[in-house]
């Protein structure tokens, strides 16, 4: 045991939420820090554990969002923090252009390893999943020679000005960051909830829509890359139909145009396969990885065929601190703990326990419109019951009643009508059956 006495995996308040502490706290947290930083759980977190977060009241709260879906190991897993004391106690940084060191090797092996595909694969690491979309970006122009990247509706890819440009929705990320990168075009995502057409033909229409408009409005060779969440995350857990993702792919191999599958949010075990494209044994040309990947460290990953990432000249590549010793160490303790733990087993069992409560309060509450996801990857869309308006205040509503009672739930959708399920993967099912007896109350408590 690593970590100081182990935290019970349980919830427990002793105070209101917040509590003293943290509205002193967050009173500072006001005064110190940018305005331009949101804030979803109003307390000030102390220590964390599994799938417990204890704030400085010493109230035990139950995370429901992983850290928006990077803790998928859980909070301060032991083998995560024994390769990490490990490796600060002997190097904490060289620069791996400078002089290199195994743990960055080792990491980039195991993601060509697990990436789908039998070819001949190669990584790059850097530090956010911002940062690696961008790279995979960079890499995709290099090898094509080509300027235009293909972006859908409802994406998120990132903060920095390219990924913004990327990103679908005006507010809150881009709005006033402008002006924007140029050469991105963006695509309509099917969305199954809101289709407007047959749902039987659902994918078909959407990529024959899409491969028209590429074809007619940019040129296939004109286009580097098509740049896809295989199940979108911020837009609100969007699953395309089957048969869609494959479409694209062979779309894009047939074009020269490098498939690139941004897994940051659905990858590592986290819908209950290594990666989300593995669903439909789609591989693509490149893959983005970040979050999940190293138990809570700062760390992202590109990886693909072989050809494209070697394609770029010496030195073209790079970062001070990208994949740096000590994130890599806790990468290769998240990637054995989900490997000896089982984690895909754990996260296709959270997605059946989660998606019958969800159903079922669906069967009761008409407000929940949708009910969908992959694994421990799922979300409820609320409406005005009996169509399919937009319902934020009831999500707010569900959002602060959890809060008060110590669950911790995320919300996403370009509608802001969302509610997000994004446990660790190792919550006990004890847990994980007292958070969802919460978040039926919660409904039940809606007026
Ligand atoms: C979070 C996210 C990103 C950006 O990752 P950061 O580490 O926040 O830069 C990119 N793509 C997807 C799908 C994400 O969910």
């Amino acid at each position: 045991m690593y970590s100081k006495t182990p935290l019970a995996q349980e919830r427990h308040l002793v105070t209101a939420i917040p509590g003293p502490k943290s509205q002193e706290a967050l009173a500072r947290r006001a005064a110190a820090t940018s305005g331009g930083l949101g804030l979803t759980f109003p307390v000030v977190i102390e220590r964390a554990q599994g799938a417990i977060l204890q704030d400085i009241d010493g109230n035990s709260l139950i995370d429901f969002g992983s850290g928006i879906g990077v803790n998928n190991v859980g909070n301060t897993n032991d083998r995560v923090v024994k390769r990490v004391i490990d490796q600060v106690q002997s190097m904490t940084h060289t620069c791996f252009t400078v002089a290199p060191y195994m743990g960055y090797i080792e990491v980039c092996e195991l993601l060509n390893e697990l990436m789908p595909g039998t070819h001949a694969k190669k990584s790059l690491l850097v530090n956010s999943g911002a940062e690696a979309v961008e790279n995979a970006v960079k890499i995709a122009r290099h090898f094509t020679k080509r300027p235009a990247i293909v972006v859908f509706e409802h994406a998120y890819h990132g903060r920095t000005n390219l990924t913004m440009s990327l990103t679908a929705k005006n507010m809150p990320y881009k709005d006033g960051f402008g002006p924007f990168a140029g050469e991105v075009f963006r695509m309509p995502m099917p969305y199954p909830y809101r289709a407007i057409t047959n749902a039987a033909t659902l994918a078909e229409d959407s990529f024959e829509e899409i491969s028209h408009r590429i074809e007619k409005e940019i040129g296939v060779h004109n286009v580097a890359a098509i740049l896809i969440e295989p199940i979108q995350g911020e837009g609100g857990f969007i699953v395309p139909p089957k048969g869609f993702l494959p479409a694209l792919a062979d779309f894009s191999k047939k074009h020269g145009i490098v498939f690139i599958a941004d897994e940051v949010q659905s990858g590592f075990c986290r819908t209950g396969d290594w990666f989300a494209v593995n669903d439909e044994n789609v591989i693509p040309d490149m893959v983005v990885t970040a979050k999940g990947i190293a138990g809570g460290l700062p760390l992202a990953g590109v990886t693909g065929r072989a050809d494209i990432m070697d394609s770029v000249h010496v030195a073209g590549l790079g970062g001070t601190y990208g994949g740096n010793p000590v994130a890599c160490a806790a990468a290769l303790g998240a990637i054995e703990s989900m490997k000896e733990d089982k984690l895909n087993d754990r996260a296709r069992h959270i997605g059946q326990v989660l998606g019958d409560k969800l159903r079922e309060l669906q069967g009761k509450y008409p407000i929940i419109g949708d009910v969908r996801g992959r694994g421990a990857m799922q979300a409820i869309e609320l409406v005005k019951a009996g169509t399919k308006e937009p319902n934020t205040q009831a999500m707010q509503d569900v959002i602060k009643y959890c809060t008060s009672k110590g669950v911790l739930i995320l919300t996403a959708g370009t509608y802001v009508n969302v509610i997000r399920f994004l446990p660790p993967l190792i919550i006990s099912d004890a847990l994980l059956k007292d958070a969802l007896d919460v978040l039926e109350e919660a409904f039940a408590s809606l007026k």
